[in-house]
């Protein structure tokens, strides 16, 4: 039985002041304790949310990190530096920081080492642009980055491992995708995650949908064999709404 892990990716939301004010809400309601529950916060707000969710059941994590200890890398994090923090979780190649910031399969790859030697669970995304979809292209792309983004981990470093499936057109959107769709794609990586490794390793990594997720229609992808759990943007940045998908998972 793999458990339901609903992670918040706040993306560039909150201050410290916001960011503790959210958790101190979020304490008020009471969460199922069997789904896991992450918010993946800035920087900055972390050591602060770390603190004020001891004993909470609620995993802190990060958005990027540097896949180096240390080193001339201005404006970077390491996973040292959030390790001594006490973060649990680091998000891994994000479709914007694919965009954005140059991040490639091989930099994802390193990352989710480096996030491993660290003790850290890695959120690695994964997911087609548009064009690809149109063109028919969604499997071939998905596994090809599924593919290079565990090239050389151990079987137990990829059960600890989450991945999420954030087709990069339903992002911010609100056109997510359709609930069979996202699970064709979750099944095809669960396959490939077989073909990479084994079965039973297939059978215990845990699939994110990530993609317009909201309290209404997350029950819809919740219901697919292969789909764990969400990674959420918009829908995590208030309180009351991250619970109620957390209650739904
Ligand atoms: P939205 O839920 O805002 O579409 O964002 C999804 C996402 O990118 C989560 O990482």
């Amino acid at each position: 039985m793999r458990k339901p892990v609903i992670a918040g990716n706040w993306k560039m939301h909150k201050t410290v002041s916001n960011a503790l004010g959210f958790v101190k809400e979020l304490k008020e309601i009471q969460l199922p304790s069997d789904v896991e529950t992450v918010l993946c916060a800035p920087f900055l707000a972390l050591p602060a949310m770390v603190e004020e969710t001891r004993e909470t059941g609620i995993g802190i994590g990060a958005q990027n990190a540097h896949y180096e200890e240390q080193g001339a890398f201005t404006g970077e994090i390491s996973m040292p530096m959030l390790q001594e923090v006490g973060v649990s979780y680091v998000i891994i190649g994000h479709s914007e920081r694919r965009t954005y910031y140059n991040e490639t399969d091989e930099s994802v790859n390193k990352k989710t080492k480096a996030a491993h030697a660290h003790g850290f669970t890695p959120i690695v995304c994964v997911g087609e642009v548009l064009e690809e979809r149109e063109k028919g292209q969604t499997g071939e792309v998905v596994t090809s980055q599924v593919k290079a983004a565990f090239q050389g981990l151990s079987s137990q470093e990829m059960k600890k491992t989450i991945i999420a499936y954030e087709p990069v057109w339903a992002i911010g959107t609100g056109k997510a995708s359709t609930a069979q769709d996202a699970e064709e794609v979750c099944s095809l990586i669960r396959k490939t995650v077989a073909g990479l490794f084994d079965q039973s390793v297939a059978d215990e990594v845990r699939i994110q949908y990530g993609g317009s997720v909201k309290p209404e229609n997350i029950a819809s992808f919740m219901e697919q064999p292969d789909i764990d759990g969400a990674l959420v943007g918009g829908a995590s940045l208030k309180p009351d709404s991250f619970a109620a998908l957390v209650k739904a998972a």
